[in-house]
């Protein structure tokens, strides 16, 4: 088979695709868990298992590499006299909570009233998932994202909303399915100003 590589010097034949090495104490630690867990990590099945964890932790945390505020560094100050809300809602992200390293899934609605500088809009959900994409708990994710809009570009105000579900409560513990966690982050005018906090909800569709 002839593989095709922008890198012939560094093409290793063993791994065409270029993915990351898991070092072998890296690895050790996913078979004592599987071990740990109750099952044999020799076996077949699990034997390629420690690599594939090892890669997929990496991108899970992400977000660890990046300092989520470069997304806002692009800043647009001529928006044609627009002083209304921008909102980004329905933002599907994945997270993974620091205390059991189980999944959270959910979305989020990210909203802000510009003081001249605006971003483009899919910046919004990259700064979420800058944040999310590092071991988290559900409030400090909402408050981090509210928080880097507000020193980033200085809005009038900030309101960020996230409804997700916990892999630690619906596949461990009370087992509970469905149950959604509401998490919100309100600052500046939306918090002092008891119309704009209904206007940006009401947008939300809260
Ligand atoms: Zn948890």
């Amino acid at each position: 088979m002839n593989y095709v590589c922008a890198h012939d010097d560094e093409f290793d034949p063993d791994n065409p695709l270029g993915k990351p090495d898991v070092p072998e104490h890296v690895q050790d630690a996913i078979r004592t868990l599987l071990e740990w867990a109750g099952d044999d990590p020799a076996r077949e099945g699990l034997l390629d298992t420690p690599k594939r964890v090892g890669r997929a932790w990496l991108e899970y945390c992400e977000g660890y590499k990046e300092d989520p505020a470069i997304h806002l560094t692009r800043q647009f100050t001529e928006v044609g006299g627009y002083d209304e809300i921008v909102l980004l809602k329905d933002i599907p992200f994945q997270s993974h909570c620091e205390h059991h390293m189980a999944p959270i899934t959910g979305k989020a609605a990210i909203a802000y009233l510009p003081n001249k500088k605006v971003v483009g809009i899919s910046k919004l959900a990259r700064v979420l998932h800058g944040y999310a994409h590092r071991l988290q708990i559900q409030e400090r994710l909402t408050a981090e994202v509210a928080q880097c809009i507000w020193d980033n570009l200085e809005p009038h105000g900030v309101a960020v909303v996230i409804e997700a579900q916990h892999g630690c409560m619906t596949g461990r513990g009370v087992k509970t399915h469905g149950v959604e966690m509401v998490t919100s982050r309100i600052l500046g005018c939306f918090l002092e100003d008891h119309r704009s906090r209904k206007e940006v909800m009401s947008l939300m569709g809260y």
